[in-house]
């Protein structure tokens, strides 16, 4: 199944086509796309058993995100061992680090992204995005799939001097600035994918490849993220958790490469589709 955000409204996609939830469901379901991952399992029964109107057309701009209003939202930092080796750390033993991206940066999947004012590095960093369907609290691995609604592409737009400058690196800040954090295009549940741990990633610049991955090199996969995060606090319905980017982001580079004005960065996940982001000064 597949979940979108269209315009601030909740719609199923059928045969790449949109059915508006609240409609459909007669008002069952709210239109608020954030709030059917409090009801995700009877959410999941109706849409098996319904016979859905036929949809609309969709129209990629008009996709916001799956998860527009998560109320956590963890990001992992170095959780591919080829990233934490090209930023210049070991692979961490235990917890890697866990940082915020604010929910004011979070956009939908076609944007245009303003280059933070007075320069900085701002950078790329594709990641895999999974939003959790049910609270998590002392999850098992072997359980912890069933936590998770569905998966999105998203992208960890980074600006490497706020990030990195000071006394303590400032990840969330400088990882939040607005239109930082586009996630989706649609949300793709778990059982739509031959295996949900081994997805490949890709991200080009330009049309020029930088980033080529696949989630099954990640340090801790999605299972594993849940079974840490949820030792330490809940992970609550609605919640978005970007998991971490391979190699090739641009502070990585030799010579460092960064997003100018004008620039086009698209962002992929096997099986789930492809974000867009356009820069401008
Ligand atoms: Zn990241």
């Amino acid at each position: 199944m597949r979940i979108a955000n269209i315009s601030g409204r909740l719609a199923l996609v059928v045969d790449g086509r949109a059915v508006d939830v609240e409609k459909a469901s007669g008002g069952r379901f709210s239109a608020d796309p954030q709030a059917v991952y409090e009801r995700w399992e009877e959410f999941r029964s109706w849409a098996a058993a319904a016979e859905l109107p036929a949809g609309t057309a969709l129209d990629p701009a008009e996709l916001a995100s799956p998860a527009p209003a998560p109320r956590q939202t963890l990001a992992i930092g170095l959780n591919y061992r080829d990233h934490a080796a090209e930023s210049g750390f070991a692979v961490p033993e235990g917890l890697p680090p866990v940082f915020t991206k604010f929910v004011t940066s979070i956009t939908g999947p076609v944007t245009e992204v303003k280059l933070p004012t007075g320069g900085g590095d701002t950078d790329w960093e594709v990641e895999l995005v999974a939003v959790i369907g049910r609270r998590a609290e002392g999850v098992h691995e072997a359980d912890a799939w069933s936590h998770v609604a569905g998966l999105a592409v998203g992208q960890d737009i980074s600006e490497r001097v706020g990030q990195l400058t000071g006394p303590a690196p400032q990840f969330s800040l400088g990882k939040s600035h607005p239109g930082f954090a586009p996630i989706g295009p649609w949300l793709v549940t778990p059982d739509e994918f031959d295996d949900p741990d081994d997805l490949e990633l890709r991200c080009a610049v330009n049309g020029e490849e930088v980033q080529k991955g696949r989630t099954r090199d990640l340090v801790l996969s999605v299972p594993a993220l849940i079974v840490r995060l949820s030792a330490v606090l809940p992970l609550l319905p609605g919640d978005v958790v970007f998991t971490g980017t391979p190699a090739g982001v641009g502070i990585g580079r030799d010579p460092r490469r960064f997003l100018a004005a004008g620039d086009v960065l698209v962002s992929s996940v096997e099986g789930i589709g492809e974000l867009r982001q356009t820069f401008v000064a």
